[in-house]
């Protein structure tokens, strides 16, 4: 499994790719942890890999399913949320969305309830939920986010599969300064900084060019979900120029070729 700027959680990550290599994800987490954004970014990841579309390892990030659930706008993806003047969710809008469950995806072959504020479940709002945690109709899938594993019932925690996710960062972490030059050179848009800065990359081993791709990708997952009045579908375009990339040099691809489909096609989308 892929994990786009998500630092550390080894042991995680295995996990995850172990279950996602032997038959697939389960349909119903929750994810514990103390920061809200690094929550939400393993619930985008679970539920991008869930509702991927492309061939490669999940979530591929460049598949049109990849690139619309990072962006916030995939149909099959259903944020539960509680109403703004209320501290705890509402028995009816968890019964709504178990009804709502039965209901086929718009596009993905599945459909995944994230809940973002698990802590705010009453019990009864838990009690709700049961049954379609344990018959839930094929096609849908359920990620739970909370802080304390001690909001929840025993019998919703035993019907889901539970992951504790740290927000540390990793022992070493990644150096994405070229990653936000790139970034800061797209946002000012002019073309011929675009060209000196791809040949600079030239210089860069196999190594070092996969490592500039796979933070550029991450940060730029990270400025959609930021910057929410950005232009996205610019954006989108260059997350999908960059998987691509990165399938270049997973083939062996020289620097030198990488470095100007980089500049030709970013200027493309600049222009
Ligand atoms: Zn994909």
């Amino acid at each position: 499994m892929n994990f786009p700027g998500l630092d550390g959680n080894t042991a995680l990550k295995a996990r995850l790719s172990e279950a996602m290599a032997s038959g697939g994800l389960s349909h119903a987490y929750i994810i514990y942890g103390e920061n809200r954004d690094t929550l939400q970014r393993l619930a985008d990841i679970l539920a991008a890999a869930m509702l991927c579309s492309g061939a490669d390892e999940k979530p591929c990030l460049g598949c049109r399913d990849c690139r619309k659930v990072f962006g916030g706008i995939h149909p099959d993806i259903k944020p539960v949320l509680r109403e703004k003047d209320k501290r705890n969710y509402a028995v009816d809008i968890i019964r709504d969305m178990a009804a709502d469950a039965f209901v086929l995806p718009n596009e993905a072959e599945k459909k995944v309830y994230v809940i973002p504020e698990g802590d705010c479940l009453t019990h009864a709002c838990q009690n709700a939920a049961l049954k379609v945690l344990e018959e839930p109709p094929r096609h849908a899938a359920f990620i739970l986010l909370a802080e304390n594993p001690g909001s929840f019932l025993e019998t919703l925690r035993s019907r889901c599969i539970e992951l504790f996710i740290s927000s540390e960062p990793s022992e070493t972490p990644a150096d994405d300064s070229l990653a936000l030059e790139f970034i800061s050179i797209f946002e000012n848009g002019d073309p011929l900084e675009m060209v000196s800065f791809a040949v600079g990359l030239e210089k860069l081993d196999r190594v070092e060019l996969m490592d500039f791709l796979t933070g550029l990708n991450a940060a730029l997952v990270r400025k959609m979900r930021l910057d929410i009045t950005g232009d996205r579908e610019r954006y989108l375009k260059v997350c999908d120029l960059v998987s691509r990339l990165i399938k270049m040099a997973q083939s062996n691809v020289g620097a030198g070729s990488i470095s100007g489909a980089l500049a030709v096609c970013a200027n493309t989308i600049l222009k």
